[in-house]
């Protein structure tokens, strides 16, 4: 099954459980626009290469659409319409007033100069430039862009618009960006990771994590997840993976693979093949790298007793079956992740109201909306241990109560 497959096939159970007719599961599966542009960039050699961009505009019942822009060779109409309707959820999952969008550019970023890059974002946001806006459609920050990007992005799109912060979110502090915004993803899912505990009356004290994926998400949860009490135990990125069963110092491999780009050789610990990772032991695995990496193949082999979904779309419908009847507690990417669009929201509202917040009322904010957020989950599951299935009823409600009450 693709990931646009087990997107919808997570859809369509939920619709089901909610007896949709098949005219609103339709209505519900449908993009409202998809944007696709071609940009050809003047490499630095003097020759030309062409990139492809997307942007998905999902739905608006709830709000203007919210999602990021993901540069990545891996980019497809597919992927970026299964992560649009994901943002459609997850902002309705945690409550907050914005509908769903996707974008990005099939690219490999690492092999781009920083002006390469600047270059072409700059033809992107051109293109993009008629349909996004503060109003309708706010990109933000996903795999392989990041605050400089969204720098770019606004100044851009301000040259079209006169001074536009709230067309985009994750920007650098400076050009309105919000404090925290960079960690809130991270922090989101520490957020979601302690609900779980304290519900069984548990603690993170000593508890050992294993992390897919070193880059914003997956730094920030190690970083806070060790900082909360915590032991990190293995870590992987694209260079591979790194082990310490004792528990690895997340500071000082956060300032190795700043200087480095990778986890690999970093003294305190054990390098090993990043394909273990999700397999290896721990009692907390957080998948904060890329979709579809736990498969039938490897569920039975995964050790934790709770996922946290960092990533989007980390679980296939067909080991999210194999993991829920091994009774592993499977914290759904819509809400696990949705820290980092809560704190996008937050920005917004800074840039709307010309006010800046500190970080520490920031993450105050964030907390009590996971909390409101991981209450509403909890009631909608009842007895329910399937928390996807729970998250897609809420969502899937919330966003037809929406559509309705604006027909
Ligand atoms: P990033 O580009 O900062 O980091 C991605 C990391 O994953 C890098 O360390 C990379 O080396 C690693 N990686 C890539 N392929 C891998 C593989 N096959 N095995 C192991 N590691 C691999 O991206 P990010 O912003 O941290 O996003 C990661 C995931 O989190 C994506 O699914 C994204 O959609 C999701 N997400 C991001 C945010 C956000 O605020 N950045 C918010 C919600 C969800």
């Amino acid at each position: 099954m693709s990931f646009l497959e087990a997107t919808r096939y997570n859809v369509d159970r939920a619709a089901k459980a909610l007896d949709l007719s098949p005219w609103q599961v339709l209505e519900l599966n449908t993009p409202r626009r998809e944007l696709k542009v071609e940009l050809n960039l003047r490499r630095a050699d003097g020759t030309y290469s062409t990139f492809v961009g997307f942007r998905v505009q999902h739905d608006n019942a709830r709000g203007p659409m919210k999602g990021g822009l993901r540069y990545d060779p891996r980019v497809d109409p597919d992927e970026v319409n299964a992560l649009a309707s994901l943002m459609t959820w997850k902002t309705a999952v945690m409550g907050i007033p914005y509908g769903g969008a996707k974008g990005g550019i099939n690219c490999d970023p690492r092999l781009l100069s920083r002006d390469e890059l600047q270059r072409l974002t700059r033809d992107f946001t051109d293109e993009l430039a008629d349909f996004i806006g503060p109003k309708t459609d706010i990109p933000a920050p996903d795999m392989g862009t990041n605050a400089e990007t969204m720098g770019w992005i606004v100044d851009q799109y301000s040259k079209y618009h006169g001074w536009s912060p709230g067309v985009i979110t994750g920007k650098p502090i400076s050009l309105g960006g919000s404090h925290g915004r960079t960690a809130a993803t991270g922090r989101g899912c520490l957020f979601a990771l302690l609900n779980v505990l304290s519900d069984r009356g548990d603690s993170i004290e000593g508890k050992s994590i294993a992390i897919q994926g070193f880059g914003n998400v997956g730094s920030w949860a190690a970083r806070l997840m060790s900082e909360a009490g915590g032991k990190v135990v293995a870590v992987s990125d694209v260079t591979g993976g790194l082990r310490n069963p004792e528990g690895l110092d997340v500071n000082a491999l956060c300032d190795y693979v700043d200087k480095t780009r990778g986890v690999q050789g970093f003294k305190g610990g054990e390098d090993f093949s990043g394909d273990e990772l999700l397999t290896s032991e721990c009692e907390i695995l957080v998948p904060a790298a890329m979709e579809s990496v736990i498969t039938k193949d490897n569920a039975e082999g995964i050790s934790a007793t709770i996922i946290i979904e960092g990533a989007n779309g980390p679980t296939t419908p067909e080991a999210d079956e194999i993991l829920r009847k091994k009774g592993v507690t499977i914290v759904p990417d819509c809400y696990a992740n949705g820290g980092g669009v809560t704190v996008s929201y937050f920005e917004w509202v800074q840039n709307l109201q010309q006010f800046s917040w500190t970080e520490e009322r920031v993450n105050l904010e964030l907390r009590s909306v996971m909390d409101r957020a991981w209450a509403d989950l909890k009631a909608q599951a009842g007895e329910s241990e399937d928390l996807r299935l729970a998250a897609f009823k809420l969502a899937l409600g919330r966003v037809l109560e929406a559509t309705n009450l604006r027909r």
